[in-house]
């Protein structure tokens, strides 16, 4: 029911093309992987983004988890039901969530520390309605005890507990419950941590028994720690999972994140897929596939629609800037989607600056299919045998 093949490998770099083939049909890889937190894409339909090339989504097992409405989806018979779609479905494991009440809230931070100053944009919407609170995560060696931010309700997620919200969702791909370490806790908690991520990675397989119907991918962590990155890279990779998902911190810049994946890459085994979790801004993506990486998932495309930003090939700019109010052209006028084809930047600055939900569905729409050409470009290139040049002028042109 699921497999993964490799299609072409790049001379020059470790990019790569592949196919995953899942229960819900199969996905060109690299792929970009859109995050519906909630089950939904911010006013834009499934299938608009599945005719622009979407192939597979994300949806977040906390916000689920948190409300119980895993056991609500079960019994419509799991989330493509419930959703009614037919595209593949990744769930994570509702531990990066959890993690980050404790951490990310607190300091405001990412996965990169230094992505802070730089993006003062928030996501009012998935912001917790509680303030930051150190109280508010509990981490033991069994599992994490923390509280709803709906209700406040106490709430304890472990391995078996993950798993089992996962397999209620009945997702195509799901992940192994791990700690997620902040971007600033130090190496000894680091490898503290690695130790529970590896015995948790042990029990989300144990969890999951023998079903076929969903593939989990165990996840390397250790921080920005290049000999604990390598340990949990060895340990899990000896596990018999589907594929694996690289998380947590990637120490303080984007040269950070490279040389972490340069680190794991060695243990990597080629023939199984490989996912950066929660990474997925053009130049992450870019260098990722360069570092053998073949799925992402990342909320920034529907985040920066909300708040009317705009991707295009010269890099992004804010449609709420008045100057682009008598602006007849589209978007970015290479972008075959329908938004461009048909609308004016001046119509959707307009809606946007008026707070018209039909500019943030636009732009959300566009950014999506912006992202879908993208990785069709990718793919091409790999194919090619031209990613380095592809990869070197895209970035030019991004960065202006
Ligand atoms: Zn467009």
């Amino acid at each position: 029911m699921f497999s993964f093949t490799v299609l072409k490998e790049n001379p020059k770099s470790r990019a790569r093309t592949g196919r995953l083939e899942t229960p819900h049909g199969s996905i060109e890889t690299p792929a970009f992987v859109p995050v519906a937190t909630k089950g939904a894409l911010r006013g834009v339909d499934f299938d608009t983004v599945g005719l622009s090339g979407g192939e597979i989504f994300m949806v977040n097992t906390y916000h689920f988890f948190q409300l119980e409405r895993e056991k609500t989806v079960k019994k419509f018979g799991g989330l493509h039901k419930f959703l009614g779609i037919d595209y593949p479905l990744m769930t994570d494991s509702g531990g990066f969530q959890v993690f980050s009440l404790g951490f990310g809230r607190e300091h405001n931070i990412g996965k990169v520390t230094s992505f802070i100053p730089r993006k003062p944009l928030t996501d009012q919407e998935s912001q917790p309605e509680l303030r930051p609170d150190r109280n508010l995560v509990k981490i033991t060696d069994d599992g994490v005890e923390f509280r709803s931010l709906k209700d406040g309700r106490r709430l304890f997620m472990d391995p078996k507990i993950s798993i089992q919200a996962q397999k209620d969702l009945g997702a195509d791909i799901i992940f192994a419950f791990d700690e997620c370490t902040s971007p600033l806790a130090d190496y000894h908690y680091t490898k503290e941590s690695l130790e529970r991520t590896h015995r948790w990675a042990k029990q989300s397989l144990e969890a999951l028994g023998r079903t076929r119907k969903q593939a989990l991918f165990g996840i390397v962590q250790g921080g920005p720690f290049q000999d604990l990155r390598e340990e949990s890279a060895q340990f899990i990779t000896s596990l018999p999972f589907a594929g694996f998902g690289i998380g947590g911190a990637m120490g303080d810049s984007k040269a950070s994140m490279g040389r972490v994946l340069d680190w794991i890459y060695p243990y990597l085994p080629a023939d199984k897929p490989r996912h950066l979790l929660g990474l997925g801004e053009v130049d992450d993506i870019l260098e990722g596939v360069e570092r053998g990486m073949d799925t992402f998932d990342c909320v920034v495309p529907t985040r920066w629609a909300r708040h009317g930003v705009a991707l295009t090939d010269q890099g992004r700019f804010s449609l709420r800037s008045a100057r682009y109010l008598t602006d007849k052209t589209p978007i970015d006028r290479r972008c075959s989607c329908p938004v461009c084809s048909r609308y004016s930047k001046g119509y959707i600055s307009h809606l946007i600056r008026e707070k018209e939900i039909f500019g943030i569905m636009l732009l959300t729409e566009h950014n999506l299919a912006w992202m879908q050409n993208l990785m069709k470009d990718i793919r091409s290139a790999i194919n090619s045998g031209q990613y380095r040049s592809f990869k070197d002028q895209t970035l030019r042109r991004w960065r202006g």
